[in-house]
């Protein structure tokens, strides 16, 4: 079983073209929120999404554009483009965005899948070893994967001395799930943060129990024009071409 795991698309339907292309074939998606919010293309992404066998979890900009968060949370950026988002979402898409949970497990109990952190699914932001070492106590399955960093990370448990180390997850390189515990992100799909404006995202293979993470350069300058042509902040359109 080949699972596609990807995370925070952010609307960006090019971006999400380019890995679906990229990454075929694969058995099922697994998703780890923030499908809207910021980018161009709300809808047609949930849509492309929906159209294959999925397993997806909420993230904060998908509650935002629910009206489930205040918004006064958001930078003013952000907030003009949730209230964007919120305005061009259809009723069914809106009604599948509700309907997310905030945390699964997966694959016989192997995976817990959040968009934060175990510990607060929607909102903590696991940027350090401490926080990751934290939240190895809020999860009981061997491995977390989880987003809205939008930087790509592996966070190992270290049973010797009880602390968390980190590495950048290596490109195109199977990492071996066993038998260390982790928390894994797998980078951003619409708006990458780490200084690299590739689109991100990983490939599990569930059989041989490895992950591997690629890169890809996508049209940047594609969804930039559609963010520009919505009248979206251009602090949000900028931003794509530094990967920040
Ligand atoms: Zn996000």
């Amino acid at each position: 079983m080949r699972i596609l795991l990807v995370s925070d698309i952010h609307a960006n339907l090019v971006a999400l073209e380019t890995v679906l292309a990229h990454a075929a074939p694969f058995d099922r998606i697994w998703c780890l929120g923030d499908v809207v919010g910021y980018g161009p293309e709300p809808n047609a992404c949930i849509d492309r999404l929906r159209s294959f066998d999925l397993l997806c979890i909420a993230g904060n900009h998908d509650w935002a554009a629910l009206g489930k968060l205040d918004l006064e949370e958001f930078n003013p950026d952000a907030r003009r483009a949730a209230i964007w988002t919120r305005d061009q979402l259809t009723p069914a898409n809106l009604e599948w965005l509700r309907a997310l949970p905030e945390r699964v497990p997966a694959q016989a109990d192997r995976f817990t899948l959040v968009h934060g952190s175990p510990r607060y699914p929607i909102w903590e932001y696991v940027l350090t070893p401490a926080v990751a070492r934290a939240n190895f106590d809020f999860f009981d399955t061997p491995i977390c994967l989880m987003g809205h960093t939008h930087v790509p990370v592996v966070y190992r448990f270290q049973d010797d001395d009880q602390t968390a180390t980190a590495d950048p997850l290596p490109e195109g390189l199977p990492l071996k799930l066993n038998p260390d515990r982790m928390m894994i992100n797998p980078g951003s799909i619409g708006q990458p943060r780490d200084g690299d404006p590739r689109t991100a995202y990983a490939l599990l293979e569930l059989d041989a129990l490895t992950l591997t993470h690629y890169r890809v350069d996508y049209a940047i300058a594609a969804t930039q024009a559609k963010m520009e042509q919505f009248g979206l902040p251009p602090r949000l359109i900028a931003r794509l071409s530094y990967g920040w």
